[in-house]
């Protein structure tokens, strides 16, 4: 690949990067990946079962059994309470809000019971919750009088996703932006009085006792709940027994005993219920959420999400894998890669999942899989665009090669009878001189041919040294003129030639007269007879300018963009009847570049072409050297070909 083609490459693949990127952060993405996740977390749900914590579940059997139903609330909490007390619970945590002021005097009185049984329990946990009051979010905490008794207030939100709804992560920590007032989790004040460890906070976790939870506190603490399966038949992941069972059965309060009750409505019809991974359109109460919170705490059991950097770097290194194998390989062997760094890209999530790491699905399946086509992609165009380029070459190469092998035979054929002759004969001393000289200046002819190859291939691997002087453009032109003149006469074309102020240029003059007389011969060539020819030198802003036109037989755009290829020929110039080997064009332009010039081409089929050559210049006298005189012509290495 060369510059611009590994530019377009590697633009192409950070592309892809961005796009999978954007993609995976995406709603849609990131809606994908929860799909992902919930379907890993139903894949390998936690064997274990509940072990410290028990459900004391206000029931619809509870609620109908109670006088005043649902709106006994305080009654029934008052009555659990009262009812598990002596059984010795660990914590017991109160997942109904106790905002409001009694109305009525029957509800003073049930107020009083329940404040009652409150401050008979050990460790208690209530609940505050965060309201909208106007523009404001405010808690709302529990009544004083019930406060008073709780060994911890915590806030008792679930966190549903912003898109499905779905609760897979409990929010640690709560903070009123309004006042900066922070609540625990439910769950995980019920661990720190379970366990009688206290909180030591650091920015990416905290650490309760021996535990630590993984929790940004710039996300707010959110801490993946893994909940666990109902054991079959019962209809609650954790333990549980209600209130009316209570009455029924007063015995069955012994099952709370040494553990964390988690006490709240888990009738059907109540508000509080969410779905989670498991739920299939059947929604969890939410005292069963926090109780599976608690529960992951006390496995120990914490998932952690992959970072936006580690993401970030694990698509960048995909899309850099895909980017070296279709650069380093090619064909089925860089097939076979982009596969292999494929396949694992399918299974990682549930790999890393099952290592605790919850990492985004979407975003490297789309790095991976856009790189590897874009790569493949663009890597079959250019090779087959560099294949077709090859073989076009290699043919012109061979014409080539099959001209010169045909032109050399003729100073060879020449030479080699002449010699033949000389030994042969008895020759007069000027026939002999005659003859000498015809082999002298053959054999002078064959060694420009093979320079000119050589110097070629030479110039195309940047091995060109210049001979650097400093000489005088006018008499540059000058010279190659009075050699291309009688070409023109012979197709009887005028050649008209405009000088303005002469200038000095500091390079290779061979070279250089090289160049300026390849083009002067090809708008000879590529001329019909009677014609003109102008050659314009001029100097402007430090660039010596020679430029020849001609009224020849022109070429159009798509050709123009090949001339300067090696061995490239138009068909006119083919059908024109004028040898050449292609070679010309491609030579003038690799001096010119060394000499920190360019070569500039206008042309149109049938009314003829301008080639200049524009180079550094001096003004004569700016330059220290002085102009070096000409030498005689067959010095010169160059000639066309
Ligand atoms: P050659 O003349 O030996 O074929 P060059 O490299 O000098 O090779 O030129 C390459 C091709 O560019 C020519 O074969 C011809 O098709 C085209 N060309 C060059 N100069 C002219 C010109 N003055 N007018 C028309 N075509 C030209």
């Amino acid at each position: 690949m060369n510059r611009s083609q590994t530019a377009v490459y590697v633009f192409l693949l950070g592309a892809c990067l961005a796009v999978a990127m954007v993609a995976g952060w995406s709603t849609l993405g990131t809606q994908f990946d929860n799909d992902v996740y919930d379907f890993l977390f139903r894949l390998h749900p936690p064997e274990a079962r509940a072990e410290a914590s028990v459900i004391l579940g206000i029931d619809e059997e509870t609620f109908s059994t109670t006088p005043g139903g649902p709106r006994a609330i305080r009654a029934i909490l008052a009555e659990g309470l009262e009812r598990i007390q002596a059984a010795g619970p660990a914590v017991v945590v109160i997942d109904v809000i106790l905002t409001d002021p009694p109305r009525g005097p029957g509800e003073e009185a049930e107020d009083r019971r329940l404040e009652e049984a409150l401050a008979d329990a050990r460790h208690v946990v209530l609940t505050a919750n965060l309201v909208r009051r106007g523009s404001r979010v405010v808690w709302e905490l529990p009544r004083p009088e019930f406060a008073r008794s709780a060994s911890a207030i915590a806030h008792v939100h679930a966190d549903p996703d912003f898109f499905d709804n779905v609760v897979r992560e409990v929010s640690l920590e709560k903070i009123d932006h309004s006042r900066g007032r922070r609540f625990w989790a439910l769950s995980l004040e019920a661990y720190r009085l379970f366990r009688g460890v206290s909180i030591v906070e650091d920015p990416d976790g905290l650490q309760l006792g021996e535990v630590w939870i993984p929790g940004r506190r710039a996300e707010a603490r959110p801490m993946l709940i893994r909940y666990l399966r109902p054991p079959a038949g019962e209809p609650l992941s954790i333990p549980s027994l209600t209130v009316a069972e209570l009455r029924r059965n007063p015995g069955a309060a012994a099952r709370v005993r040494g553990k964390a009750v988690f006490f709240g409505i888990t009738a059907d019809g109540a508000q509080d219920r969410h779905m989670t991974p498991y739920s299939f359109g059947l929604p969890m109460p939410g005292v069963e959420i926090n109780a599976n919170a608690f529960e992951t705490m006390i496995r120990g059991d914490f998932l952690r999400r992959a970072s936006n950097l580690a993401t970030f770097l694990a698509c960048a290194a995909l899309t850099a894998a895909a980017g070296a194998v279709f650069w380093r390989r090619s064909g089925w062997l860089a097939y076979v890669l982009g596969g292999a760094i494929l396949l694992p890209v399918h299974v990682a999530p549930y790999v890393a999942f099952r290592y605790g790491v919850v990492f985004p699905y979407l975003g490297p399946l789309f790095a991976a899989w856009f790189s590897v086509v874009a790569a493949a992609t663009f890597q079959h165009f250019v090779v087959r665009r560099a294949l077709r380029r090859a073989a076009a070459e290699k043919e012109r190469y061979q014409k080539a090669i099959h001209f010169v092998a045909h032109e050399m035979r003729s100073p060879l054929t020449a030479i080699q009878g002449t010699s033949e002759l000389m030994g042969r004969y008895k020759l007069s001393d000027d026939k002999r001189a005659e003859m000498t000289r015809m082999i002298n200046s053959e054999s002078k002819r064959l060694a420009r041919m093979i320079q000119t190859f050589l110097d070629v291939e030479r110039l195309s691997e940047g091995e060109m040294q210049l001979r650097r002087e400093d000489f005088s453009v006018r008499s540059l032109v000058g010279i190659c003129l009075d050699r291309v003149r009688p070409l023109a006469a012979r197709k009887n074309i005028a050649i008209h030639v405009t000088e303005g102020p002469d200038a000095i240029v500091n390079g290779d003059r061979e070279l250089m007269e090289y160049a300026v007389y390849n083009l002067l011969t090809n708008a000879v060539k590529y001329s019909p007879a009677d014609t003109l020819v102008t050659v314009t030198v001029s100097l402007d802003a430090g660039r010596a300018r020679i430029s020849v036109r001609d009224q020849g037989i022109g070429m159009d755009e798509k050709e123009l963009k090949n001339i300067f290829q090696r061995f490239y020929r138009t068909k006119k110039a083919e059908a024109s009847g004028e040898t050449g080997t292609g070679i010309g064009l491609s030579i003038v332009e690799q001096i010119v570049s060394h000499h920190g010039g360019k070569v500039e081409v206008t042309s149109s089929p049938g009314q003829g072409s301008c080639f200049t050559i524009v180079v550094p210049a001096a003004v004569p006298g700016q330059v220290s050297a002085a102009v070096p005189a000409n030498e005689p012509e067959d010095a010169r290495p160059f000639r066309d070909v």
